[in-house]
């Protein structure tokens, strides 16, 4: 049995590791940098070890790290997302150590860490891809050849790639021209590896995800699916459960899809398949990503799953608590990722001490956040300060309750996206439940909105309000 668990992230991730552990009785192992001497996740967990000096790289030294974990007597490794979680050579000494990776196997991640791998072995199963490359391109010319042959507007895309990085939209074949060596710059300089392929580019699509768990016994089940259209860059901003925009029976399907897909590659524990809903109703398969997700907290506040704790008990070889047919699920929950960006200044990372925090709560509220009043937030990660979480029974509810939450919750110190998200709230196309990945940039006016409230007024009711508190 897993009794001592190292978790190898940092941020709200970290922090959400850490409670999973404590309520199954687990003990948690934090790991940290100088820039994070005084993170939430290192208050939090059990024990916690110091890598150094340099804010960043101590994450990614997969051998030190696994170090750490054999020496301070654990017996299992979270990844959490980001950093090394997509790594298949962190499996790989996690199993020489003797250490439990609480993932999938090693070839897994490495299989669908390759999106032409992945969609190689798709397009086997029988699973329906997006018209594009079946290997990476070798030069530009052969992207020209390619993208005549499918049609424009195509992607250009890192093979490699995540986080909504690489990628580009080609209209015709001068933009592709233009665009070819930035990708692959891009890739080279985000993950490494300079590999690119193309897509075709699918207009106005929905991003319908399906979340899967399956355990070692060879059990696989869906959690149902998640909409995140409202994205940014093509980096989701915010996500959905269940995706308000299909129907029961395109529910069950894409379901089915996503069990289909994990079984076709031997997936085992939780895993998210991505697909693009076209404007015909047709779906495709995008890529698969081999670990927990930002946004898993909407999947488990409307089926009750703690996604976390499944994945602990799928590496400890438990079999799954659940059969597909006891998933249910109920009402629609909204994650916001609240970013320290400016919106007004294009999105511009807002970093600094949060001199005042105010928690939203009441009803249907859950917050996965690593700040508190008096935090600095150190420059040199995600600028994802918090997610906040909402449900109700009903479209509109959550929509209303969204709204009560976002303005609920108060950060002062530095930027957010708060504001925005009332702004995209509001708009009668989210209301309304139709939107695509278009959306964001399709209403540009809703940036100008934010500052609705003249900044001088603002200035002034933040100091009022700290004055406020600080007469108390
Ligand atoms: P999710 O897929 O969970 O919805 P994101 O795509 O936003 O979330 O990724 C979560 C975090 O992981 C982000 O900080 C992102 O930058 C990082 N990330 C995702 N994929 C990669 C990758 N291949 N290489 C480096 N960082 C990545
Ligand atoms: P990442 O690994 O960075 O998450 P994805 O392949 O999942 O990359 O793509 C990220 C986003 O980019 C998608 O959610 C979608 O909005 C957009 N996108 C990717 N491929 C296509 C495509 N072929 N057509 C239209 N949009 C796409
Ligand atoms: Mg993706």
């Amino acid at each position: 049995m897993i009794k001592k668990i190292l978790v190898a992230n940092r941020g709200e991730i970290a922090v959400r590791i850490v409670r999973a552990c404590s309520e199954m009785g687990i003990k948690s192992v934090a790991i940290y940098t100088d820039a994070d001497r005084h993170a939430l996740h290192v208050k939090k967990a059990d024990e916690a070890y110091h890598l150094g000096s340099e804010p960043v790289t101590g994450y990614l030294n997969a051998h030190n790290i696994v170090n750490i974990a054999v020496t301070s007597g654990c017996d299992a490794l979270h990844p959490g997302y980001g950093f090394l979680s997509e790594n298949p050579e962190l499996a790989e000494i996690c199993a020489r150590r003797d250490i439990k990776f609480i993932g999938p196997d090693a070839d897994v991640i490495r299989q669908m860490g390759d999106k032409i791998q992945a969609r190689n072995a798709m397009i086997a199963a029988g699973i329906p891809c997006v018209p594009g490359s079946d290997g990476n391109l070798e030069d530009v010319e052969e992207a020209r050849v390619l993208a005549h042959k499918i049609g424009y507007p195509v992607m250009l895309k890192a093979t490699n790639g995540g986080g909504g990085r690489g990628i580009r939209r080609c209209d015709n074949e001068k933009e592709l021209l233009g665009n070819y060596e930035r990708v692959i710059s891009e890739a080279s300089k985000a993950f490494g590896k300079p590999e690119v392929f193309l897509e075709k580019c699918v207009i106005n699509p929905k991003h319908i995800e399906v979340q899967i768990l399956a355990d070692s016994q060879g059990n696989t089940i869906h959690l149902f699916e998640r909409d995140c259209s409202i994205q940014r860059r093509n980096q989701k901003l915010i996500e959905i459960a269940p995706s308000p925009q299909i129907s029961p029976e395109q529910r069950a399907y894409i379901g089915e899809l996503g069990v289909k897909a994990a079984r076709a590659v031997g997936y085992e524990n939780a895993g998210t398949v991505e697909f693009l809903l076209d404007q015909d109703d047709n779906f495709y398969f995008m890529e698969m990503n081999t670990r927990v997700q930002v946004e898993h907290t909407v999947t488990e506040t409307i089926t009750g799953i703690d996604i976390v704790q499944e994945q602990i008990r799928i590496a400890d070889g438990l079999p799954l608590q659940y059969k597909q047919e006891d998933v249910g699920f109920r009402g629609y929950a909204i994650e916001f990722r609240i970013n320290a960006e400016d919106p007004k200044n294009n999105f511009l990372p807002s970093f600094g001490k949060i001199t005042r925090y105010y928690a939203p709560g009441g009803p249907g509220v859950r917050i996965d956040a690593a700040m508190y009043s008096g935090y600095v937030i150190p420059p040199y990660f995600d600028s994802m300060c918090a997610k906040l979480t909402v449900w109700a029974l009903t479209w509109d509810g959550v929509v209303e309750r969204g709204r009560r939450a976002l303005s609920d919750m108060q950060v002062y110190g530095v930027k957010t996206t708060i504001q925005y998200y009332q702004e995209i709230l509001q708009h009668p196309d989210f209301k309304g439940a139709d939107f695509n990945t278009g959306f964001v940039e399709a209403h540009p006016e809703l940036i100008e909105y934010v500052t609705r409230i003249p900044p001088e007024l603002r200035a002034a009711a933040i100091s009022a309000a700290i004055a406020a508190h600080e007469g108390i």
